[in-house]
């Protein structure tokens, strides 16, 4: 069956859509306890007999930043159309979470400036924020309290095969080998995972790599939350390019235990933020007056870095000799620019390409074709968004998307006019928050208003 972008992207991120649990599995296997992990773990239960995790570090790290996720400590905002989904598979979610600590920033709680321009409200959606470690500790509590799943510490060494079909994966554990049979294996090891060097090795093909060098430096501070701090949970300052400094955006947001985070990032050799004394004077310099006036608060620990070299993807879907029995999820298949916050939503959507997929009761001794299908559709959706907007960077050269001079020009006239616009505003967000497929911005209608907003807005800052 055709895969239309715009009506499956609609299915596959209605929160509401209800699922029928059919048992098409005996056991499933995850590979990889972090968000996308657990979230696939969550579909899987309404599927299999039982679910094992494999997750090679501890689980209960708690909140310290864990090996495996190295960016476990940058900061992370939850976008609506993830949040709506972890209603769909854990209801009462979002309410819960914010009682054991994290926090909503509605619109009205969130600020963002662009170019230092306050831009105006658009989506009225919700998103959560809290410190990663603490958001992926209360999907775990929830998807491990599910009758038929369990966790174990190990670390997966390989694939294992029986004909055309995996068939389960071998682990090493406290210096023992294992190996774990399974109905169906599911990759979620992040940006990492060496499922492709695994599937090359035994003869498959691997699926293709697309990249983007985005060059990009993170360094986020934990704060203290200090009385006159500015209201609101968000604040959110990105740069066009236009303007000069060491940053390209900062933001800050409210997390559990009465903090703040405040991230700065720029690209190639600008990397701001990295001291106290460096975010105090970024903040000051570069940002609206309320980053001063957190960046100064008590620093709570050190600030740790990260360096996101490339956004890339693996394309599972244009593989013509891959394994029966074998999934792929979250960063393992796609992992985009984190300015974007697309990763944790983007996880939540392929659970529910998971879902769709499971539901349809699939030959499974055929390969997750039409798992991979569905995928692609949030694959391209998020890859459009982020790289779309990193190419406009002066350093970043292609790869080009054909039409791209078009493109580009449709994308600054509705990204411009979001600044001004509510309409536009709200369906710009929707779009970046992975409510709505990135086709919704390309009506024409969308575009004649963007172009007269715009047109305004020139004649308006006239001398
Ligand atoms: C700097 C930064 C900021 C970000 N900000 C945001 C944000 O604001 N919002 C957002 O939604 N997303 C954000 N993301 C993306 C987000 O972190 C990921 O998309 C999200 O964690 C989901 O990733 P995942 O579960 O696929 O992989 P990961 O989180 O990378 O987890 C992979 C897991 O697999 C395990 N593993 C790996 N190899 C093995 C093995 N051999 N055996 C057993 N286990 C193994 C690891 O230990 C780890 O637990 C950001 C990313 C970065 C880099």
């Amino acid at each position: 069956m055709a895969v239309v972008p715009a009506s499956t992207f609609a299915r596959l991120s209605n929160p509401s859509r209800s699922t029928t649990p059919s048992m098409v599995l005996g056991t499933a296997t995850v590979l990889g306890g972090s968000v996308a992990g657990l979230l696939a773990a969550r579909v899987l239960s309404d599927h299999a007999a039982s679910v094992l995790i494999i997750e090679r570090d501890e689980p209960d790290a708690g909140d310290d930043q864990r090996n495996g996720v190295p960016q476990g400590f940058q900061i992370h905002a939850l976008l609506p159309g993830g949040l709506s989904l972890l209603e769909r598979w854990f209801p009462g979610f979002t309410e819960q979470v914010i009682a054991a600590g994290a926090c909503a920033a509605p619109a009205t709680a969130r600020r963002t400036y662009i170019d230092g321009v306050r831009k105006v409200i658009g989506s009225a959606a919700t998103m959560l924020t809290g410190s990663r470690a603490f958001l992926e500790g209360q999907i775990r509590e929830r998807v491990l309290a599910l009758p038929n799943v369990k966790a174990i510490t190990a670390r997966v060494t390989d694939v294992v095969f029986d004909g055309d079909a995996v068939s389960g994966v071998s682990y090493e554990s406290s210096g023992m080998s294992s190996v774990e049979r399974s109905d169906l294996v599911i990759d979620a090891m992040g940006k990492s995972s060496r499922m492709a060097e695994w599937l090359e090795k035994k003869g498959w093909e691997r699926p293709p790599l697309r990249r983007m060098v985005v060059d990009l430096n993170y360094a986020t501070a934990v704060l203290r939350r200090e009385e006159g701090d500015p209201a609101g949970n968000i604040h959110l300052a990105l740069k066009s390019g236009k303007t000069s400094g060491d940053a390209s955006g900062a933001m800050f947001c409210r997390i559990e235990g009465d903090r703040w985070l405040m991230m700065m990032a720029g690209y190639q050799d600008r990397k701001p933020g990295r001291t106290a004394e460096d975010l105090l004077r970024v903040a000051r310099q570069e940002f609206p007056p309320e980053f001063e006036l957190v960046a100064d608060n008590e620093l709570v620990e050190e600030i740790r870095t990260y360096r996101h070299a490339d956004s890339r993807r693996r394309d599972y879907h244009l593989v013509s000799k891959l394994p029966a029995r074998l999934v792929a999820v979250g960063d393992a298949v796609a992992a985009f620019n984190p300015v974007y916050g697309q990763g944790m939503s983007s996880a939540a959507l392929h659970a529910s390409c998971l879902s769709e997929y499971l539901c349809s009761e699939p030959e499974l001794a055929k390969p997750a074709r039409a798992f991979f299908a569905l995928q692609r559709v949030v694959v391209d959706a998020a890859w459009d968004i982020s790289t779309g907007a990193d190419l406009a960077l002066p350093h970043v050269d292609g790869p080009y998307p054909r039409g791209y001079p078009v493109l580009r020009w449709v994308r600054n006239q509705i990204s411009a006019a979001s600044v001004y616009d509510r309409e536009i505003g709200r369906r710009f967000d929707e779009v970046t928050y992975m409510i709505q497929h990135p086709s919704s911005l390309a009506r024409p209608g969308v575009l004649a208003r963007a172009i007269a907003v715009n047109l305004w807005s020139k004649f308006r800052s006239r001398p």
